[in-house]
């Protein structure tokens, strides 16, 4: 079971991915209001906490498609995975709609968007079964 986090301050500062989970209020760039599952990786200096202490905070610099979307809507927080890689977790929840072919994924060959919908109702593979 990985670790959920509001907050970046008890996230681990190592290598790995992680899965963000974002509202937004009203539509934006082509998607509609809703909430959203994107999945990156962070591999840099400060790891996990440095990334998603980022994915949190207001008022950044656009520098990623997904910054559009953290200071339009509301991060919930993330699931952290020490040492496996976005497209691992892609593929875990290949069952969500793939809301914009593409995002996030430009780099990527393997995953249809590394930013997925999550309808509510529909139970994370990681999450307690009721
Ligand atoms: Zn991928």
């Amino acid at each position: 079971m990985p670790d959920f986090h509001a907050a970046a301050d008890a996230i681990p500062a190592l290598p790995g991915a992680y899965v963000l989970a974002i509202i937004l209020d009203a539509p934006m760039a082509g998607l509609p209001a809703g909430r959203y599952l994107y999945c990156g990786s962070a591999r840099g200096p400060g790891g996990l906490r440095a990334r998603l202490g980022r994915h949190m905070r207001k008022g950044k610099a656009v520098r990623w498609h997904v910054d559009r979307l953290t200071e339009a809507g509301w991060v919930l927080g993330a699931w952290v995975f020490p040492d496996q890689s976005e497209c691992d977790l892609v593929a875990q929840l290949a069952r969500l709609p793939v809301p914009l072919p593409g995002f996030g994924s430009s780099d990527c060959r393997v995953c249809p968007s590394h930013l997925l919908a999550w309808p509510a109702g529909v139970a994370l593979p990681w999450e307690d079964k009721p």
